[in-house]
């Protein structure tokens, strides 16, 4: 399965938790969605201190 990802500029630079589930986004675009979908709305960004972490 191939997909094509857009990515936003906060990418990979930060990433997402949902408090209320404790589900993790690396993209902005899945938080929305995530929020739109769960009704969820403690969604806290943490930014990441090495890129590398996620490499
Ligand atoms: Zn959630």
């Amino acid at each position: 399965m191939e997909e094509i990802t857009y990515m936003h500029p906060d990418d990979l630079k930060a990433v997402w938790i949902c408090h209320e589930c404790h589900k993790v986004f690396v993209f902005h675009s899945d938080v929305d969605d995530h929020k739109g979908l769960s009704g969820h709305k403690m969604v806290e960004k943490v930014t990441l201190i090495s890129p590398e972490t996620f490499a």
